[in-house]
């Protein structure tokens, strides 16, 4: 089995090729690595290999990793990124110790994320999850309903709309996974006449990576092919 460093270094090459594929600068493209249920010890390895963003799921998982690596005093460089659904309840320990928040579909929550961010940090990165697939049963806003929640959360304080992030409908071929992100690529070319400053595609993860880049996404978010398959038998 391959090491954690040598895994990132194969994502890596493998976004430097499907960057170079479409004529994109690979430096465009960055890597977060998704640690969610993955021990303090991966995070540990990948960061000695160099990288230093990660994307947790799970709020209590991922704030006791943050205060972990604080508490180590190795921690400044990193960055941390909240990429799962939110419960109202649970937008506070988000704003106080995230960075970054992938996940955002209501207007209430980013409401709770602004007003709940500690004044000594800086302003908190969000993204809106748009649902591409257009099934009921997963998070993320419709299409049309994008511009009226960017407008509201460019207006919040305490947040900085970058952009959009989906979680595509699982497809094997190649076009389908682009179908699916080239409408988010749209929706923030869209988006983006009206607010210009976005500069942020969350899109892409280990099995879809090739056609994301393609797609324009700047950050793939990657678990598996870093850290290995997940267990969650002790998850709920
Ligand atoms: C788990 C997860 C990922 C990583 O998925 P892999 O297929 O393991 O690369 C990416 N994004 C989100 C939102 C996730 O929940």
């Amino acid at each position: 089995m391959n090491s954690i460093k040598q895994n990132i270094e194969q994502v890596i090459n493998q976004i430097g090729l499907a960057a170079e594929k479409c004529g994109r600068d690979a430096e465009t493209v960055q890597l977060l690595a998704v640690s969610k249920t993955k021990p303090i010890a991966a995070i540990e390895e990948a960061i000695a290999a160099g990288h230093r963003a990660f994307g947790e799921n799970y709020v209590q998982e991922g704030v006791e990793k943050i205060q972990y690596f604080a508490q180590q005093g190795a921690a400044p460089a990193l960055s941390w990124h909240f990429i799962g659904p939110i419960q109202s309840n649970k937008t506070r320990p988000i704003a106080e110790h995230f960075d970054w928040v992938h996940s955002v579909d209501r207007a209430k929550i980013a409401r709770r994320l602004s007003e709940q961010r500690p004044a000594d940090m800086p302003p908190l990165n969000v993204l809106l999850q748009v649902n591409t697939s257009g099934e009921d049963s997963k998070s993320g806003l419709a299409f049309d309903d994008v511009a009226a929640l960017a407008d509201e959360v460019a207006m919040m304080p305490n947040l900085v709309l970058r952009g959009l992030m989906s979680i595509p409908q699982k497809a094997n071929d190649y076009d389908s996974q682009l179908a699916a992100f080239s409408s988010l690529s749209e929706a923030m070319n869209k988006l983006k006449a009206k607010h210009p400053q976005l500069d942020t595609l969350s899109m892409g993860m280990s099995g879809d990576l090739d056609a994301a880049v393609a797609a324009g996404s700047t950050i793939v978010r990657i678990g598996t092919a870093i850290f290995g398959a997940r267990d969650y038998s002790t998850k709920q």
